[in-house]
C-alpha cells in the first residue's frame, strides 16, 4: 500500500509523471498540481492535507447514499469471499446479478421489466444504441437506424456515447459524431429562448423533433435520446411543456424514446427515475452512477416490455455484452445501495423533505445581482450567472466566470461544479438542512467574489 509518509508527500509528483486524467488539460493540471482526495464520510471528503470539503457534487453526481457506508463495504467483502467473479454470457448468472435486475425493475414502473448490465453509463449508451437498431431490424424495418439526440446533451465518452452527446468540443476530438446521429436544439430557455415564454419555447424545441423526423423520414429514425434534465450540460430544467410534447411525438411517429437516467435515476429528482418525475414512459433507459452510489462501477439499460419482447422472441443471439456485465461484486454493492435508499426512504426524503427545503434555499440565491435564475428539482440544481438580469445577457467570457466561482467555493471547503456560466449542484441525498445552509452561504460568498472581481 502507498502509505509511507514519503510516498504520500510525493504523490503529486508521481501523479504528474504517470497519470493521464480524464477531461483534463494535463499541462495545466501538472502545473497547478492535483488535489488528492484521501477519505470521506457522510457528505464530506478530506484531502491529503487533511482539509475538509462539503461535497455538494456527490463525487460526480453519483454518491447518492453518501460516503462511509459500512453495509456496502460488508456486502462487497462477503461477495468477494463467496464468488469474486463469474460471467453471465454462456447460460450462467450469479445470485446478486439476477436479484439486482429484479430489484431495479420493482421501482421502474409497470412496463419496465428487464435490465441489460454494463459497467458504466457510456457503455449503457453503446448498448441501447445497438438494441434500438436491432429492435427495428427484427421487426422488418432495417432502415430505421438514425438516432436523434440533442445539442449540449451528455451521454458518455465512448465513441457512441460522445457521438450521441451534443458537445461540439468532444466531437472535434476523434471525428465525431459517427454516422447516423443527428442533433436538435436543447430546451435551454434562459440563453436560447429569446422573447418566447418558457412554455412557448418548450413547445418550439420539442417540435424540432417532429420536424427532424419528418425531414429524415420516420422510416429512417430508430430513436430519440435525452436526459430528463441535462446534467453536464448545465442542469438545464426543461419548460413544463417540453416532455409531454416529446412523448407525444415519439408515440405518433413510432420511434423509440430513450431516457438517459444516468444522473436522474435512483432518487436524485425525488422519484426513482427521472421519467417518472416528468410523467413519460420511455422504451429504453440507460442507468449507472446512483445505481451503486459510485461504490463500484456498474451500469445498465432498463428495457421496456415492448422492446424486451422483441429481444427475447425475435432477435435471437444479441451479440453484445461485457466481460463484467452484471459483475457479482458490483451487483452486491448496488443491491445494498438500493436497500439503503429504500430503508431510509431517501427518494421520499428528497421529494417531500430535503428537496423542498433545498429548493427554497437555492432559490434564495436568485436575489443576488449576478444570478439570472436558480432552478432545482429534487437535489439537482443549476444556477445561471448573468451580467444583466433584465436582458439575460451573458458575461463577456461565460466560460471563465463559473470557474472563478467554483474555485472560490473549493478554497472555502465547498465542492461544486461549473459548466461555463452555470453553477451545478448535486449533493448526496442524505445532506442535512444545516449542511444545505452551509453550502448556500459559501456559494453566496463565491458569487460575491465574482461580482467584486468583475467590478474591478
Ligand atoms: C455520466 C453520464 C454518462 C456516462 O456515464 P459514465 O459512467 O461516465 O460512462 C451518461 N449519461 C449521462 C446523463 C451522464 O451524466
Amino acid at each position: 500500500m502507498l502509505k509511507t509518509v514519503e510516498t504520500m508527500s510525493n504523490l503529486g509528483a508521481i501523479d504528474a509523471a504517470h497519470h493521464l486524467h480524464p477531461f483534463s488539460d494535463m499541462k495545466k493540471l501538472n502545473a497547478a498540481g492535483t488535489r488528492i482526495i484521501q477519505r470521506a464520510e457522510g457528505v464530506h471528503v478530506f484531502d491529503s492535507n487533511g482539509k475538509k470539503y462539503l461535497d455538494a457534487f456527490a463525487g460526480l453526481w453519483c454518491v447518492n447514499v453518501g460516503y462511509g457506508r459500512r453495509e456496502i463495504a460488508d456486502a462487497v467483502f462477503n461477495q468477494i469471499n463467496e464468488l469474486p467473479y463469474y460471467n453471465t454470457f454462456f447460460g450462467t448468472t450469479t445470485p446478486p446479478t439476477t436479484l439486482l435486475a429484479q430489484k431495479i425493475t420493482e421501482h421502474a414502473g409497470p412496463k419496465m421489466n428487464h435490465v441489460f448490465f454494463t459497467n458504466s453509463g457510456s457503455e449503457a449508451s453503446d448498448t441501447w444504441f445497438r438494441i434500438a437498431r436491432v429492435y427495428w431490424k427484427a421487426l422488418g424495418k432495417p432502415t430505421k437506424t438514425k438516432i436523434i439526440a440533442r445539442k449540449n446533451g451528455y451521454h458518455g465518452s465512448t465513441v457512441a456515447g460522445a457521438s450521441l452527446g451534443g458537445m461540439k468540443w468532444m466531437h472535434e476530438q476523434g471525428n465525431l459524431p459517427i454516422d447516423g446521429i443527428v442533433h436538435i436544439n436543447q430546451p435551454y430557455w434562459y440563453v436560447e429562448g429569446g422573447d418566447l415564454s418558457p412554455a412557448e419555447f418548450g413547445l418550439k424545441v420539442a417540435r424540432e423533433l417532429e420536424e427532424k423526423i419528418d425531414e429524415l423520414g420516420a422510416d429512417n429514425v430508430a430513436a430519440f435520446v435525452a436526459e430528463p434534465i441535462q446534467g453536464a450540460g448545465g442542469v438545464i430544467v426543461p419548460p413544463e411543456t417540453y416532455w409531454p410534447e416529446i412523448s407525444r411525438i415519439c408515440k405518433e411517429k413510432d420511434i423509440l424514446l430513450v431516457s438517459d437516467e444516468v444522473i436522474c435515476g435512483f432518487g436524485r429528482l425525488g422519484s426513482w427515475f427521472g421519467y417518472q418525475h416528468f410523467g413519460v414512459e420511455p422504451d429504453l433507459a440507460p442507468v449507472a452512477k446512483g445505481l451503486s452510489s459510485g461504490y463500484l462501477p456498474i451500469g445498465g439499460v432498463l428495457v421496456s416490455d415492448r422492446v424486451a419482447e422483441v429481444m427475447v422472441n425475435q432477435i435471437g443471439d444479441f451479440a453484445h455484452g461485457y466481460t463484467y456485465s452484471g459483475h457479482p461484486v458490483c451487483a452486491a454493492a448496488a443491491l445494498e445501495n438500493i436497500r439503503i435508499i429504500e430503508e431510509e426512504g431517501l427518494v421520499e426524503r428528497v421529494r417531500d423533505d430535503i428537496g423542498p427545503y433545498f429548493a427554497e434555499a437555492w432559490k434564495s440565491l436568485s436575489d443576488h445581482e449576478i444570478v439570472g435564475e436558480a432552478v432545482s428539482v429534487g437535489l439537482m440544481a443549476g444556477l445561471q450567472l448573468t451580467i444583466d438580469k433584465a436582458t439575460r445577457r451573458r458575461f463577456a467570457k461565460p466560460d471563465d466566470v463559473g470557474t472563478l466561482v467554483r474555485n472560490h467555493c473549493v478554497e472555502n471547503g465547498l465542492i461544486m461544479r461549473a459548466t461555463g456560466d452555470r453553477m451545478l449542484a448535486s449533493p448526496p441525498l442524505v445532506i442535512s438542512r444545516g449542511e444545505v445552509n452551509e453550502m448556500i452561504a459559501t456559494l453566496r460568498k463565491g458569487l460575491d467574489h465574482l461580482r467584486d472581481t468583475v467590478k474591478e
